[in-house]
């Protein structure tokens, strides 16, 4: 292939570009910022699932509460009555006599089972709601953390987004300035060898693979037109000439 040599020397250029579209393109996709954000969103995640359990939890504890609460109005109104009737003289045998007094016994005794669960129920619900008011503080101070991350994450992008377009921007110049048989070929070649389609011939060495050319090479190149489309032996990327070859 030909090409005239300030063409090549513009394609260096382009490369030069390529590879900082490259990078960008690269932090873009390893941004540490998204790392930190899916992490406090994983965190964030947990926390509400536990909220969650312990929402439940509580209605649960609620509705066990009242239950209790019922049994232990049921147990007194029926201890209650049977107190009156004890009272009022009415209950004649002694068996009848007998027989309520053990009732409103048991029904004491029963009352203050009930009062016991009552209480433990009391005191578990103590124990669930300060748990919550614990994990709401935690939960409003991980979101600020979470917004925050969010807000540098978004300047991050924007910055590289910026860069981004002020390299394709000068891409657009530089690479109107190459023909397009030349662009072309450079573009299959940096596809296939990792982004670097062309590469400067420096001091004697490809800036491609940074081998140094054996002087048989670099004899040849001093006998190429200057026009030829050189390949670098090793890397078989375009090998362009410049004011510092070496040769
Ligand atoms: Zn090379």
């Amino acid at each position: 292939m030909k090409a005239e040599p300030d063409h090549q020397l513009r394609l260096l250029d382009l490369q030069e570009i390529d590879s900082r579209l490259a990078q960008l393109a690269y932090r873009m996709r390893n941004l540490p910022e998204n790392a930190e954000v899916q992490r406090l969103d994983t965190r964030l995640a947990e926390l509400r699932d536990r909220r969650t359990a312990l929402t439940t939890a509580l209605s649960d504890l609620d509705r066990e509460q009242r239950k209790a609460e019922s049994d232990v109005d049921q147990v007194r109104t029926r201890a209650d009555r049977d107190s009156k009737r004890l009272d009022s003289g009415q209950v004649g045998s002694p068996k009848d006599l007998e027989h309520l007094q053990s009732e409103i016994a048991s029904l004491q005794r029963r009352q203050s089972e009930l009062e016991e669960i009552v209480l433990e129920v009391m005191e578990r619900r103590e124990g669930l709601e300060s748990e919550e008011a614990e994990l709401r503080k935690e939960l409003e101070s991980l979101e600020t953390e979470r917004d925050a991350a969010e807000e540098r994450r978004a300047t991050a992008v924007g910055d590289i987004e910026a860069d981004r377009a002020t390299e394709f921007t000068r891409r657009e110049r530089v690479a109107a300035e190459i023909p397009d048989d030349l662009i072309a070929f450079y573009t299959k070649l940096r596809d296939q060898h990792e982004g670097v389609g062309a590469a400067a011939l420096r001091y004697g060495r490809c800036e491609g693979c940074k081998l140094a050319l054996s002087t048989a090479e670099l004899a040849e190149i001093r006998q190429a037109p200057e026009d030829e489309v050189l390949r670098c032996d090793q890397c078989r990327r375009i090998l362009v000439r410049t004011g510092d070859s070496g040769l």
